[in-house]
């Protein structure tokens, strides 16, 4: 071929190139609705009546809890590592102080799972088998008091990454914080019995593939047709701004109803968003970005609680001096609302219309 041609043929490409990010850009304009969405709601909920009330949540267990489980004593709490043993060790204690019921065997479900395949370059096969690893979800329950074969899950991550490269990830606002916030939940709810039966599952190994939600679903310590929704904390203790994420809406509009009512007078902002897929979209949809995902893959209505990603996350300068304690605080008993009026609901409120 003559080198003009192949000259010629290169620009026709690159013109075609060319054409297509100019023909793409005002699609991903047009359903990349979501800062446009955020700003008519941070309109709206601007004059709100923000509660006046009083907080209920203990705050110095709350933040005792976000404490130690972000101290260097529990290594950044890895599955499988001793460091995660002495956070569960922690967390099984706190279930029997808050007077949480065993399900099923106990407050200990063990699973295995197997991590995705490697790649090697040198001298080595490319892929290759992993060994399975051990990893244990605590779970426990307090029983309804009208509706009690009715379950909804509370669920929050307690592994983060442990220790890399000599470096520490102490998981403080991952996730910590939604540990704390989940027991906060519960201790409410054992001063108030709940009309539904509440499940309160602190999964393992969710770095990396949602593994202890994913066991919890495939093998479920109750029956998955009695559970009417999971409720997922994960990264709720800062945001410079006060505004928390209620994630899940796209896919479960009935659960908005009862949202509503909460986000009118709750003291940090509850945003809508992150729940839309789509190919063009620049706002990341985070669906599957934690163990609400599993629930969702078996198609149980789910709600996902969390703070915009900020410039700790995933790094060793997530510590428990980097928590916002007011923002934390608010958050929580705003959490303990959105359960109060998710219980309040009758499970065919709460069950995705068919
Ligand atoms: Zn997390």
């Amino acid at each position: 071929m003559k080198p003009l041609n192949r000259k010629r043929k290169w620009a026709l490409r690159l013109v075609m190139m060319i054409a297509l990010v100019v023909l793409a850009l005002p699609l991903s304009k047009k359903l990349d609705t979501t800062p446009k969405e955020l700003a008519a709601q941070r309109a709206e909920l601007s004059k709100r009546d923000r509660t006046t009330e009083p907080s209920s949540v203990d705050s110095a267990s709350l933040l005792a809890d976000v404490r130690t489980l972000a101290d260097p004593a529990m290594q950044g709490r890895a599955v499988n590592t001793p460091g995660g043993k002495k956070a569960r060790d922690y967390l099984l204690q706190r279930f029997r102080e808050v007077g949480l019921e065993p399900v099923g065997t106990g407050f200990e479900h063990a699973f295995s799972f197997t991590p995705g395949r490697g790649i090697r370059f040198w001298r080595a096969k490319f892929w290759e088998e992993r060994k399975p690893v051990p990893g244990v979800n605590l779970v426990g329950q307090i029983r309804g008091t009208v509706d009690p074969d009715s379950v909804i899950v509370v669920s929050a991550h307690y592994d983060h990454l442990g220790l890399r490269r000599g470096k520490l990830y102490p998981g403080a606002d991952d996730n910590a914080s939604g540990v704390a916030a989940m027991l906060a939940v519960a201790r409410h709810f054992r001063a108030n019995p709940p009309r539904h039966t509440l499940v309160f599952a602190a999964f393992d190994a969710e770095e990396g593939g949602l593994w202890g939600a994913s066991a919890f679903v495939d093998n479920p310590p109750v029956p998955l047709q009695s559970i009417l929704l999971d409720v997922n904390f994960d990264m709720v203790s800062r945001n410079a701004d006060g505004e928390i994420f209620a994630s899940g809406l796209y896919a479960n509009p009935h659960l908005r109803l009862v949202l509503d009512k909460v986000r009118v007078t709750s003291v940090p902002t509850i945003l809508y968003g992150h729940d839309k897929p789509g190919f063009f979209r620049v706002d990341e949809d985070w669906t599957m970005q934690s163990d609400h995902g599993a629930f969702h893959q078996r198609d149980i209505p789910f709600l996902y609680f969390g703070v915009a990603d900020h410039d700790d996350y995933h790094s060793p300068g997530d510590t428990f001096e980097n928590i916002e304690p007011k923002f934390f605080l608010s958050v929580a008993d705003a959490l303990i609302d959105v359960m109060a009026a998710l219980d309040a609901a009758d499970a065919a409120q709460l069950r995705r219309k068919p």
